[in-house]
């Protein structure tokens, strides 16, 4: 299997633009859940940009649970990620939801965001596997990691070796959390893989109590990286607002898993 160990030895590095991610290089994404309009993109992106973030996060199209819900900007928020992104020399990943969006998103972001309600949209992983672009492959809330490495497999079988997998949590009978963050699946995965895992507290927790936390849990636990939202004023977000960090929270963050990967 093309995303195993014995199929390749060393740990693959993945690069989205100039950003190395893998391989001894933390991805440090952030951003918010939804692109919302060109102010907040830009106050977030100065704010997580001077924590010291590399990759820069938005969704233009969201997988709402409800279809009353926001459900993205679209185009024009995928322009004014891009936008934003230039402006703070930050490369921009963003959800693709649908096969047919590939060729459309390909144009305005550096790395494609496969969703945790799409990793085993089957159709959408063959064409993420044919597009030229590094692909953040979410694992599924009931998914177990042998399902994630098969789904990552499905865009590795099509040319693209460029894939980083992220630990988002799974569904479980806890209900003060919003998922269960498995930090196992992080060694369990580097046993199995040469792919990059990041983890993403925030959808994992929905809870900004808890993010820090397990932000530096992810980096001892051997993650190549983390995956935040952040949001300048989370009572008003469009989307996910309960969870996201506010700047200043963000920034000492960073700096604790500077002192953290340092000392590692
Ligand atoms: C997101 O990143 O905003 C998102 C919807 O994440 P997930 O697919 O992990 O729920
Ligand atoms: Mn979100």
């Amino acid at each position: 299997k093309l995303a195993s160990r014995e199929f390749h030895k060393p740990d693959s590095a993945v690069y989205v633009g100039k950003v190395k991610i893998g391989a001894g290089s933390l991805a440090m994404i952030a951003g918010p859940c939804a692109v919302e309009n060109y102010e907040v993109m830009d106050t977030v992106a100065k704010y997580v940009k001077a924590g010291g973030a590399n990759i820069l996060r938005g969704g233009a199209f969201k997988p709402r649970t409800s279809p009353y819900a926001f459900q993205g900007m679209g185009e024009d928020g995928l322009k004014i990620l891009k936008d934003v992104g230039q402006k703070y020399d930050m490369p921009v990943v963003t959800e693709v939801m649908d096969p047919r969006q590939v060729d459309l998103v390909c144009r305005y972001t550096d790395m494609l965001q496969i969703g945790a309600r799409n990793m085993q949209n089957f159709d959408l992983l063959k064409e993420c596997g044919k597009a030229n672009k590094p692909v953040l492959l979410k694992r599924g809330m009931s998914a177990t990691v042998k399902d994630l490495l098969m789904s990552a497999e499905y865009i590795l079988a099509e040319g693209n070796k460029d894939v980083v997998l992220v630990e988002r949590g799974v569904r479980s009978f806890e209900d003060s959390t919003r998922n269960m963050l498995d930090m196992s699946a992080v060694p369990n995965v580097k046993g199995q893989s040469h792919l990059p895992i990041i983890v993403d507290p925030s959808h994992a927790t929905g809870r900004p109590d808890l993010i820090p936390a397990m932000c530096r849990a992810s980096v001892a636990a051997g993650a190549d990286g983390v995956h935040v939202e952040v949001h300048n004023c989370p009572e008003k977000a469009m989307s996910d607002g309960p969870q996201a960090l506010l700047p200043h929270q963000f920034l000492d963050l960073m700096g604790d898993l500077r002192r953290l990967a340092t000392a590692m």
